[in-house]
């Protein structure tokens, strides 16, 4: 279309175009069309200034409060067609928002300090802080291209971050794939698919070493057995970031536990060692009767063929040395007996060599005298060989009487010597049995406590576990004593001990205190669960009635709890666990008392 430029025409071409264009015939698309055949630039007008307006308005951000507040007033000034309405509000927004105060910086600190604490692949601390450095160096002044500059280098590490933990990740994502939000970033240093096997395996190697290596060397310890198993499971269920933190927290306690146990272990190891050493150096000793050796070894192999735990390691140990000091005195008494009978036997033949010589001595002189009997001449020659036949004679006589009293002496003392072997031998005999032991219940006795305590409360304050006391007497056992008999009543201490020791757990040691008191340690209990120990005693007592000549005998008991503590000596918690049974027998009987502080 040629240009026109008669106004006149202009204007008709631009009907024609209104109506070819079918557009409506109004002011705007006139003028619109006007111009547009004149070949004229549409100046801007107030209504084209106000659409642009309305479409900047449109465009501008309205996310924060203060964005929106903006935003409404401009609205409003356009509205009102104000244009002091437009400045005010534009001019306190920019210089309000210029100012460096506004900066959030603090949210970049608290980004800047997580992404410093957290762990990014490939990123050591070392080299966050040369990066940050280099950096602050060169920032200079300016806080806006600082601010900038500190988000670009948070961002470099966070991406980072988010790759190692798609490394962790990598198995579950494999597994999962809907449940990825995004397709995972490969690792900078690993293909994802290499990642992703690596951590399965790596999570079936450890499920493994728990549920069937560290499970078979845990024979022993039933809850930590499964206690394994179970983390075994958890493992091979870990399948999120989330699973495996919450797993962290379980394999720490677990590994916790497990160096007590490994503890325990050598503490075992070193047990087991010393007792071997002592009955393979007693065995070295022993000469004196095969039937020490028997006993003694008898008593290794009992130990070895129960589960074995550091309290009878020690028990044992206690044992032997008592065997071995015991034996040693019988040693050296058999060895004197023995030097007091040699000395005793050459005594002996001396005497009788003695008594030879003079036998044959008296033979000579008898001869003599047979000779000058036959030679005598008168009377008076045979009167003095008499008296020399009758003094020779009763020399012989009073050699012969001295040697008989001397071998009945000698007798005498080698029956006092053997007689002094065969109590020396009894005493052994008890020695291995109840040095720490009640002869009549086989609970131990104080001095057996007293042993116990000590490496009870050692290990007790070494794990910082707590440990309870408790003593308990037996009620109106003088009754039963009385009425039953004296022996009724020894039985019925048995029976107590027979049922305490099945409901007890055998790490408790009960020793009998006296009379028809006893004391109990009981390690890793703390005072409410000791009570609660000690009522289950009680009411085993009911189900398992004692017998006396076919009668149901009920015995009950009164009982003082007490917890030990860190500055407690034996003697002050046992007075505790004293004074807590007193009130317990003040107060009605057949009752247990916690010492309440
Ligand atoms: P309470 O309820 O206040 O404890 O009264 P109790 O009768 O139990 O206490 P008491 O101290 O008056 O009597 C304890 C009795 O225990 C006296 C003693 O003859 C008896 N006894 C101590 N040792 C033995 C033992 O080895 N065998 C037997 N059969 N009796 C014993
Ligand atoms: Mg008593
Ligand atoms: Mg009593």
């Amino acid at each position: 279309m040629a240009t026109l430029t008669n106004p006149s025409e202009i204007a008709r071409e631009t009907l024609k175009q209104l109506l070819s264009r079918r557009l409506a015939p109004s002011p705007e698309n006139y003028r619109a069309i006007y111009n547009e055949i004149a070949g004229v630039q549409e100046r801007a007008t107030s209504a084209g200034a106000e659409r642009e307006f309305k479409a900047l308005l449109q465009s501008l951000p309205r996310e924060t409060p203060a964005q929106q507040r903006l935003a409404r007033q401009l609205d409003q000034a356009l509205k009102s067609e104000d244009w002091d309405e437009f400045r005010t509000p534009l001019v306190e927004f920019i210089r309000e928002h210029s100012s460096e105060a506004d900066q959030p910086w603090n949210e970049l600190i608290t980004e800047l300090l997580r992404q410093w604490e957290a762990k990014q692949s490939g990123l050591t601390q070392a080299r966050k802080r040369e990066s940050l450095d280099r950096l602050l160096a060169a920032g200079g002044t300016n806080s806006e291209l600082l601010f900038g500059r500190l988000q670009n280098l948070i961002r470099s590490w966070s991406s980072n971050e988010a790759a190692s933990d798609q490394i962790e990740l990598a198995a579950h994502v494999a597994e999962e794939p809907e449940s990825a939000p995004e397709a995972p970033a490969r690792s900078p240093t690993m293909p994802f698919s290499r990642a992703s096997e690596l951590l399965a395996e790596v999570r079936e190697g450890f499920a493994f070493t728990l549920e069937t290596i560290l499970a078979t060397q845990l024979g022993d310890e039933p809850e930590l057995t499964s206690q394994a198993k179970t983390l075994a499971a958890a493992v091979r269920a870990a399948t999120t970031l989330k699973m495996l933190d919450d797993l962290m927290a379980d394999i720490k306690r677990f590994a916790y536990r497990l160096e007590f146990v490994a503890e325990d272990r050598a503490e075992l190891r070193s047990g087991t060692l010393n007792l071997l050493q002592l009955v393979i150096e007693n065995i070295s000793e022993l000469v004196v009767d095969d039937r020490w050796l028997n006993g003694q070894i008898e008593i290794v192999q009992e130990i070895v063929a129960r589960p074995m735990n550091l309290r009878t390691i020690h028990d044992a140990e206690q044992r032997l040395k008592e065997v071995i000091f015991k034996q040693s005195q019988l040693k050296h008494s058999l060895s004197e007996a023995k030097e007091a009978l040699k000395q005793l036997l050459a005594g002996f033949v001396d005497h009788l060599a003695e008594f030879a010589d003079s036998t044959s001595d008296y033979h000579d002189k008898i001869e003599v005298c047979v000779t000058k009997i036959s030679q005598a001449e008168d009377i008076t020659q045979l009167e003095d060989v008499m008296a020399e036949v009758i003094r020779e004679t009763r020399a012989v006589q009073f050699n012969a009487q001295r040697s008989r009293d001397e071998l009945r002496a000698t007798r005498q003392r080698v029956e006092d010597a053997e007689r002094r072997v065969n109590e020396l031998q009894a005493e052994l005999d008890k020695a291995s049995r109840l040095v720490r032991h009640d002869q009549l219940t086989g609970a131990l006795n104080r001095r057996g406590f007293d042993e116990i305590y000590d490496s009870e409360i050692a290990r007790a304050r070494r794990r910082q576990s707590p440990l309870c006391v408790a003593l308990l007497d037996i009620d109106n056992f003088k009754k039963l004593n009385d009425s039953l008999g004296h022996d009724a009543g020894d039985a019925a201490l048995i029976h107590l001990v027979s049922v305490i020791r099945d409901t007890l757990r055998p790490q408790d040691t009960l020793a009998r205190f006296g009379g028809e008191e006893f004391i109990i340690l009981l390690p890793d209990t703390g005072a409410e669960d000791a009570s609660k120990a000690l009522t289950r005693v009680q009411r085993e007592l009911t189900r398992r009635f004692f017998l006396a000549n076919n009668e149901k005998v009920l015995i009950t008991f009164s009982a003082g709890v007490t917890e030990v503590r860190n500055d407690d000596t034996q003697a002050r918690a046992v007075k505790r666990a004293d004074e807590a049974m007193y009130t317990a027998k003040a107060t009605g009987k057949n009752r247990v008392i916690s010492c309440a502080d």
